[in-house]
């Protein structure tokens, strides 16, 4: 069923990735049928909360897990929980004060691994402690940074954000070493399946996944798992309490949304997907390849370093032809296609997100917006 078409909204085809911007990802039926169902019944939220919480402990293989609204708000849940843990004297003046007065509160974060989504530590009270450089960080930084002062080290997986920064287990080490937890922001490092449980075996104390992405549950919706502590303490401080992340609601559909969602990616083979990527990727660098002043690669890995291929499509410079230009023009057409710039004379396309069909419409579109195509019949 189309989109509410009253409101003048176009949808779109996304072949450029995850994007929250792009509406995230798609739910399938049975997320769907356990959001629906959630909507029509009351419960007690704390007794849903542990429930669903400890089925998804089960279904990760990790000790505890709670579902929040997003992999941000993860963040500030995990930052709050490092800061007060369970001690309900802290979480009482962190209502009343907000954690700016606590001694410990700081989060050591390696330069390579700085990102757009860091500054939740800094709304939830945490200050960012940066070490290292883009290019290194050394061990001896980290252990120079860990002070009485530290709440926590955090750590973003991905292969986009590892160049240079120390990896896991030495951090881990370092960290654990000075009794201070660390956080693996890993909101988009799935497949591999694995990952739901590979970091807190490594020694992560909370690891956060978006439920949005590739679980493909509620876009509203995150998982963060690990030590069972911690993730009590994550409750503390969220809804329904009324505390300081109440502002963060978790609805029961956004609840049992993600423990369907998690339920079906339990069933999913990796192997599976990969498979389908890479045909698609195959049929688009086989025929756009073939087109005249047009060259087209497979390109590894894919968004955010994860383990799935793209298509990258580049124009010669006789063209006339940018990124931003083709980009700009597959948006704009019908059907309307986000693709994503690879470099001023380049764009990717991904596979990953594409329904039944749609790479072929991709294929047809982008050959008639680089000029020697055929001319896609409008929908
Ligand atoms: C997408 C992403 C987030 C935010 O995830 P939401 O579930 O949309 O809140 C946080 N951190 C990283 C590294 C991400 O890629």
């Amino acid at each position: 069923m189309p989109m509410r078409e009253d409101l003048g909204v176009k949808e779109l085809i996304n072949a450029d990735s995850m994007k929250t911007l792009l509406g995230g990802t798609l739910m399938a039926p049975s997320v769907l049928d356990a959001m629906r169902n959630a909507a029509e019944s009351y419960v007690d939220m704390h007794e849903l909360q542990r429930a669903v919480g400890k089925r998804l402990a089960n279904l990760t293989h990790n000790e505890a897990a709670f579902v929040c609204t997003g992999a941000s708000a993860g963040l500030i849940l995990a930052t709050l929980a490092c800061i007060t843990g369970r001690d309900m004297n802290m979480v009482g003046t962190a209502i009343r004060d907000g954690v700016a007065s606590f001694p410990r509160r700081d989060f050591v974060v390696q330069c390579g691994h700085r990102n757009p989504y860091d500054p939740a530590i800094v709304l939830a009270g945490g200050r960012l402690v940066q070490v290292g450089n883009v290019l290194q960080t050394f061990a001896w930084e980290l252990e120079a940074a860990i002070t009485p002062a530290t709440a926590g080290v955090l750590y973003f997986a991905g292969k986009h954000l590892g160049f240079g920064a120390l990896e896991l287990e030495e951090v881990v080490r370092i960290a654990h070493a000075a009794d201070v937890p660390v956080i693996v922001d890993a909101a988009a490092q799935l497949p591999p399946q694995e990952n739901l449980w590979s970091f807190t075996k490594r020694g992560a104390d909370l690891v956060i996944f978006s439920g949005g992405k590739e679980l493909r549950g509620p876009q509203a919706s995150g998982l963060i798992v690990g030590r069972r502590d911690l993730i009590e303490a994550c409750a503390l401080h969220a809804s329904p309490n009324q505390r300081l992340a109440r502002a963060m609601k978790v609805g029961k559909e956004e609840m049992l949304g993600l423990l369907a969602a998690v339920e079906l990616y339990m069933t999913q083979d990796d192997a599976d997907e990969l498979a389908r990527c890479e045909r698609i990727v195959t049929e688009w660098v086989d025929a756009l390849g073939s087109l005249p002043g047009v060259s087209a690669e497979r390109s590894f890995p894919g968004t955010d370093g994860r383990p799935l291929p793209r298509a990258v499509i580049s124009f010669d410079s006789s063209m006339g032809l940018t990124g931003a230009s083709v980009q700009a023009a597959l948006l704009s057409g019908r059907p309307a296609i986000a693709v994503a710039v690879a470099d001023p004379r380049a764009i990717y396309l991904n596979p990953e997100l594409l329904r039944t069909g749609e790479e072929k419409t991709v294929l047809d579109r982008v050959s008639q917006v680089v000029g020697r195509g055929t001319p896609v019949t409008p929908s």
